[in-house]
């Protein structure tokens, strides 16, 4: 549980996380199955649940299913309240732009071989398997990734850990929820391209299709 800005209440409110979620969305499909007209009485058990974790006093069995703080992006960096979804560019509240955070994976290209000069400013660079998860674990996980594939040597003079490993460490060991990660693959070697590719995609379409 969360104590987040809720955009529809036009307060904060307490909003549900993780499995607190899950319980609360079966309950309340629980709810529409019984016979009971009343609707307190229906959805007793969703509102029972969220009030003892909460300590709220909810009597609005919809507000609790719109309080779940994942449906809503992360806080934005000037005023705090939410983003209103993951996607939004602007803060609703401030209008502050928000900073997306990309990450160019590569040891010998710049970012204007690739995209437009322009962008320089938008991409963090990082140049080898170690300092991609060392950004990530520090910075979390940015917006969008451009991997390059293969990286060279390392310092022992051995071929290096290539950006498909970077993918697999990102699906395997990061832990982290990769539904909203937009990439793409700049590297010139079609093989690992399509690896890497088909493993995001497969491993992102899977998160969505179990939520
Ligand atoms: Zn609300
Ligand atoms: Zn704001």
């Amino acid at each position: 549980m969360r104590i987040r800005y809720c955009w529809r209440c036009k307060m904060e409110v307490p909003m549900l996380e993780g499995e607190e979620s899950i319980i609360a969305s079966k309950l309340y499909s629980e709810g529409f199955k019984t016979l009971e007209k009343d609707r307190q009485k229906r959805f007793k058990k969703l509102l029972d649940y969220y009030n003892d974790l909460t300590g709220f006093g909810e009597t609005e069995p919809n507000a609790i299913i719109h309080h779940f703080a994942d449906m809503y992006g992360p806080d934005c960096e000037n005023c705090g309240k939410p983003y209103r979804t993951d996607k939004a560019k602007y803060c609703a509240s401030c209008g502050n732009k928000r900073k997306m955070k990309k990450l160019f994976l590569d040891d010998v290209r710049t970012i204007e071989m690739i995209y437009d000069k322009s962008m320089e400013s938008e991409f963090d660079i990082v140049q080898t398997y170690e300092e991609f998860v060392g950004y990530i674990k520090e910075n979390g996980l940015p917006n969008y990734i451009s991997f390059d594939n293969d990286l060279g040597l390392n310092k022992n003079g051995i071929v290096a850990l290539d950006g498909l490993a970077c993918a697999k460490w990102l699906v395997y060991e990061s832990g982290l929820d990769l539904r909203n990660l937009e990439f793409k693959v700049h590297s010139a070697n079609p093989v690992a391209s399509e690896q890497i590719k088909g493993l995001l995609n497969n491993y992102i379409k899977h998160l969505k299709t179990t939520e």
